[in-house]
């Protein structure tokens, strides 16, 4: 049996990245930015006010000062002359700063008598001119990869891209496996029970930028799982479910290899989730997940969401860790990495007293997954643990 790291680095090795696509601007947040985007324009293009007031040369700017009032700049209409000795341009956020102006006295500081204004204030060293170039110069870089962010979107926009380089979203086909399956929805004999985990992973891998199929339930028999095998045709990824244990059930190895598979591993010293596997199959990474409801999920953090990523681009990299004090103690762990259900609040964390990995309640309720080492010894409360977040 190999370590959760070491399983990991395997998954990572048999990782191919996506392609890439242009996406319109407008359906790219969430997505990865895939190669470097380099700003169109200089923003602002021109110095502009910041503020509503008036526009005039600083050097004349003393208390009480007056100036005539010789024009106008509005957001989208500037003053097309040049400010003179004792001139001022009534001026509005966004508009240009006319030519001989350096300073915007707001509107609140000024006395107006019809033409003439009369400064009310000192000068605050504040000119409420943001200049040209403030916020990016022509040729600037937004870095990739990155997933982007509706922040990321406004400044794609404002640097004048309409359609962003992306990955390609992996096309991620889903199998459940099992005679006792049934879809949500329908009504099950006594004997059957609903397919759960399936539709978990699907939120899962969407969430982060998956697109997923969810293919029929394959039956516990080869020519059932492999027609189901040949609907997954193209896939990028295909995650099954189930069949992966030693039971004489359990033939998923068995038809994947006989479909291809060049098995990477079988086996992760883990709990829940020991019988997991992977490996490539033709133009498909295969990854096989247990059947258990909560094993499957727990997966699904560890391995599959580190793999999407790295499929899309973004750094080779486990689920990232946090710590949080332990809030009660802990028995020593046996020599399989445990991944307890768990909450956490305010840096204080608290493992569900039942663990057991059919239990789907259990797993809602939790929002964190408590990280015991191999062989870690007995915890006390106030020790600091780590955790992944699955929020
Ligand atoms: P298996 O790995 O096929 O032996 O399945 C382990 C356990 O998980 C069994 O109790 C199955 O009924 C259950 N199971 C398998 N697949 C699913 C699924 N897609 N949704 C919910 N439970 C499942
Ligand atoms: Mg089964």
């Amino acid at each position: 049996m190999i370590s959760v790291s070491e399983a990991l680095s395997m998954l990572f090795t048999l990782v191919r990245v996506q392609e890439t696509e242009m996406c319109p601007l407008s359906l790219s947040a969430g997505r990865v930015l895939a190669t470097p985007i380099a700003a169109k324009l200089t923003q602002p293009p021109f110095a502009a006010s910041s503020m509503d007031g008036y526009a005039i040369n600083s050097i004349e700017a003393d208390l009480h000062a007056q100036f005539a009032v010789v024009g106008e700049s509005a957001a989208g209409h500037r003053f097309e002359g040049k400010l003179g000795a004792g001139q001022a341009v009534r001026i509005f956020t966004g508009a240009p700063v006319p030519e001989g102006a350096d300073l915007v006295v707001i509107q609140e500081d000024v006395e107006r008598r019809g033409k003439l204004i009369t400064l009310l204030t000192e000068k605050d060293g504040n000119s409420n001119i943001r200049p040209a170039g403030q916020d990016f110069c022509t040729g600037d870089i937004m870095p990739a990869p990155r997933v982007l962010a509706p922040s990321d979107i406004a400044l794609a926009a404002s640097m004048n891209h309409a359609n962003l380089p992306v990955f390609k979203k992996p096309v991620v086909a889903i199998i459940s496996t099992g005679d006792e399956l049934v879809q949500p929805g329908e009504s099950p004999t006594p004997d059957q029970i609903i397919a759960s985990n399936t539709y978990g992973l699907k939120a899962l891998m969407e969430a982060n930028g998956a697109e997923t199929r969810i293919l029929p339930i394959a039956r516990d028999n080869r020519a059932s799982l492999e027609t189901i095998f040949s609907l997954a045709d193209g896939a990028d990824l295909i995650i099954t479910i189930g069949g992966a244990s030693v039971g004489e059930h359990d033939i998923v190895a068995d038809v994947a290899a006989s479909l291809g598979l060049e098995q990477s591993f079988y086996k992760v010293a883990m709990r829940p989730g020991k019988p997991l596997m992977a490996g490539r199959m033709g133009t498909s990474l295969m990854v096989g997940l247990p059947g258990n409801p909560v094993s499957a999920m727990v997966c699904g953090h560890i391995f599959l969401l580190p793999v999407l990523r790295a499929m899309l681009g973004l750094p080779k990299e486990p689920a990232k860790r946090l710590s949080a004090t332990l809030s009660h103690s802990l028995p020593s762990n046996g020599p399989r990495e445990h991944y307890m259900r768990a909450s956490q609040k305010d840096g204080y964390i608290k493992a569900a007293e039942r663990q057991d990995s059919a239990l789907l309640t259990i797993l809602s309720q939790s929002d964190a997954l408590l990280i015991r080492p191999p062989n870690d010894q007995a915890r006390a409360a106030g020790e600091q643990v780590e955790f992944i977040s699955i929020s």
